[in-house]
């Protein structure tokens, strides 16, 4: 009788794919050098930022995109905060060694915060670029908010005249709302990214993903939060009034 072959070794649960992650300084003398490396480890701190953007946009590993093959971080003196750029399977974030230096009082935060805002940038879809823009920056710090490192001067309330694709923590916020609805089935932000994985953009996707056209539930936000109905301002705009759009003009 042949012998009894061994128990086959349980299949081990699939890994996010990690992409290859790299890091190049480009002052090491600059003070925002020094306190980027007392503060973080930078193969943790990217390694954390990739895995936030993969549990809230893609929840499972089979789910998250395998395109990205690496990841380049530079740290350099410049303007501004951050950006990212790149191909397909090579992405790069540009991050501000003065702005490190100008958020010493909460450097690691601060850096965490914006690298998952930026690694987001690799990950999400876009509507083959026809999403609305303040949409893709909202979904980005969507994601830095639920990794808990939205910073302090962030405000859930929106301004009377903000609309909700004004992008950054507004939109974010107005997401988390949306999430959390009792209606809604959570996870529509990750529904949200996935539909525009390979569809051009369209509002009415909120309809469908989220049970109401997206200037209701963005007049139902506002209202919630008591925050004055925007149709004067619409009104005025309508006019020929220019409204200033309170985008964050620290990252892109
Ligand atoms: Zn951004």
């Amino acid at each position: 009788m042949p012998p009894t072959p061994p128990p086959r070794p349980p299949t081990p649960p699939p890994e996010w794919p990690y992409p290859k992650l790299n890091l190049r300084i480009e002052d090491l003398a600059h003070p925002g050098a020094a306190l980027f490396l007392d503060n973080v480890n930078p193969l943790a701190a990217l390694r954390a930022a990739v895995l936030a953007s993969f549990e809230w946009l893609y929840a499972k590993p089979e789910l998250a995109p395998t395109n990205v093959q690496s990841i380049l971080l530079v740290l350099r003196p410049m303007d501004g905060v951050a950006y990212t750029f790149g191909s397909h399977t090579e992405k790069e974030i540009h991050f501000s060694l003065d702005h490190i230096v100008n958020s010493t009082s909460r450097a690691r935060d601060e850096i965490l915060g914006v690298l998952v805002h930026e690694v987001v940038h690799c990950y999400q879809h876009n509507a083959r670029g026809t999403a609305p823009g303040g949409l893709i920056e909202g979904i980005a710090d969507f994601v830095r908010l639920h990794a808990k490192l939205g910073p302090p001067h962030w405000s859930r309330t929106p301004s009377p005249t903000d609309k909700w694709d004004a992008g950054y923590q507004t939109t974010a916020f107005f997401l988390a709302w949306i999430d959390a609805r009792p209606h809604t089935k959570p996870g529509t932000v990750r529904a949200l990214n996935a539909a525009m994985s390979d569809a051009e953009w369209e509002d009415a996707l909120f309809v469908k993903l989220a049970g109401k056209p997206v200037k209701e539930l963005w007049k139902e936000y506002k209202r919630e939060l008591g925050v004055e109905d925007e149709e004067e301002s619409k009104d005025k705009e309508d006019e020929g009034f220019t409204l200033v759009r309170s985008y964050n003009p620290v990252y892109i």
